[in-house]
């Protein structure tokens, strides 16, 4: 539901043409698909119980991944396609039944707000409850189907989520966007207006597609992914149990950290609302891909490495990395925490003794406290709590580091992204901080 706050004076089109194309445009956005695609496959075909995990890959296992990838009917499954639309019809009900406190998300180019209801970790905690009813009906069957069956299921969700990408696409055609007074006008992401079909099906035309009051971008975010992140983890673990006949020290270390990590997002789901991802960027393939496949399916790579390869930690090694798990969250944690508490209220005594500087704009910047030490300290104790997941995989195989290698260049990228957007804001204040707060990353490094 749509809520009118005071009408914004109107400064130019509602939904201007989009002048500066992201990751290269048309081609760019083509490579993207191709290669995240190509990405998750060779990970699966090279990384399986059948094969290991070995690397470099030899021309007999590319000729062997490349046989495989003609055998479709190995991977397409209709079985699969099925239990996966109802992972997400699940979810779907569950988001319009469970009662929820309705929260407004940033005010859009047009003056309006979007009410968002607040029930993901009510719908987590009901799926956990239905999840241990089916395990003390069935037992660990389902799961262990789950585990064995994680590429058909992959290869679904990539189905599904190019499927929707390409409905919202469509739909974004709906209303005229020539701005008629009184009518309804469907806001596009100011990034992907360009005319260029491809690009705009890629990084996302409309900016919050919805069916009724279902907010496709933000259930997407949060829900089938995050969710099924958390259920993929849990079935892997389950399978070593099975096959190995306990869970490791190596795999309470992989998931824990990630457990943790998604019921932390779906408790604060509201934070999720001024982000980039729901304020900026438009719903496209590269979100519907990201949150519906490459999130469960490529961020379980340890979990699922680790339910068909023991492997043995030293009691010294496994407790190092728990510490460096811990730290790294509490840096993660604690730096996003503070900057939330001051941006909300600068009075709050938590944050009150920090100092700042006030830009041009009104708005302050944090000279001391974490965002004193680095300007995105932030991401550092994101990396290194991604990194710790995958020193509990061992050092059997590179592959199952791709999280960290992956992360490492999503996070440099979103700092230049940010501090390109904070420059262009701030103009001399951002310069200003920059010379108060030298270092990007990590205090007296870089
Ligand atoms: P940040 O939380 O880093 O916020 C950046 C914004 O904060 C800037 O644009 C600016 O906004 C404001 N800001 C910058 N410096 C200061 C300062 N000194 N004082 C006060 N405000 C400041 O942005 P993200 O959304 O990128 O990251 C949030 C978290 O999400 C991070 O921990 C990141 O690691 C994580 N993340 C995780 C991903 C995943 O896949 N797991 C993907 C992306 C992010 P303004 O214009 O308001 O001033």
């Amino acid at each position: 539901m749509a809520s009118k706050v005071a009408p914004k004076a109107a400064t130019g089109p509602l939904n201007p043409k989009t002048a500066h194309r992201e990751f290269f445009g048309f081609p760019g956005s083509v490579v993207i698909i191709a290669t995240t695609t190509i990405v998750l496959y060779t990970w699966n075909f090279s990384c399986n119980v059948k094969d290991g995990c070995e690397l470099p890959l030899t021309a007999e296992r590319w000729a062997h991944i490349f046989a495989g990838a003609m055998n479709y009917q190995d991977y397409l499954s209709l079985e699969a396609f099925k239990y996966y639309v109802m992972w997400w019809t699940w979810l779907a009900a569950l988001y319009f039944i469970i009662p929820a406190t309705n929260i407004q998300g940033v005010v859009l180019r047009d003056g309006q707000r979007l009410s968002y209801p607040m029930n993901g970790f009510s719908s987590l905690l009901v799926t956990t409850l239905v999840t241990l009813a089916v395990y003390m009906k069935v037992g660990t069957e389902p799961f262990l189907w789950i585990a064995d069956h994680f590429f058909e299921l992959a290869v679904a969700s990539w189905i599904f989520a190019t499927s929707l990408a390409l409905f919202v696409y469509i739909y974004s055609f709906r209303h005229s966007h020539v701005e008629r007074p009184g009518k309804p006008t469907v806001m596009l992401g100011l990034a992907g207006n360009s005319g260029n079909p491809v690009y705009d099906f890629f990084i996302g035309r409309e900016l919050n597609p919805r069916i009724g009051s279902l907010d496709i971008k933000v259930f997407c975010e949060l829900r089938p992914g995050i969710m099924g992140w958390i259920l993929l983890n849990v079935c892997f673990a389950i399978k070593q149990y099975k096959d190995q006949g306990s869970v490791s020290v190596s795999m309470w270390l992989a998931i824990v950290p990630q457990l943790w990590y998604c019921i932390e997002t779906l408790i604060f789901e509201d934070k999720v609302l001024t982000t980039m991802d729901v304020t900026t960027d438009g719903f496209g393939w590269m979100l519907s891909f990201g949150d519906l496949t490459w999130v469960p399916f490529m961020y379980t790579v340890q979990a699922r490495y680790l339910s068909f390869t023991p492997v043995t930690l030293s009691t010294p090694y496994a407790a190092s990395l728990a510490v460096m798990a811990t730290c790294s969250y509490l840096v993660f944690r604690l730096s996003n925490s503070e900057k939330n508490a001051f941006r909300t209220n600068p009075n709050d005594p938590k944050v009150q003794h920090l100092k700042y500087i006030t830009t041009e704009s009104g708005s302050r910047l944090l000279i001391s406290g974490w965002w004193g030490a680095a300007r995105h300290i932030n991401y550092t104790g994101d990396w290194m709590l991604g990194l710790a997941q995958c020193l509990a995989t061992g050092m059997n195989t590179p592959m199952t580091y791709f999280f960290s290698g992956y992360f490492l260049v999503l996070l440099v990228h979103r700092n230049y992204r940010d501090e390109h957007k904070c420059r262009e804001k701030y103009k001399k204040d951002w310069d200003k901080y920059c010379e108060i707060v030298p270092y990007m990353f990590i205090p007296y490094v870089i």
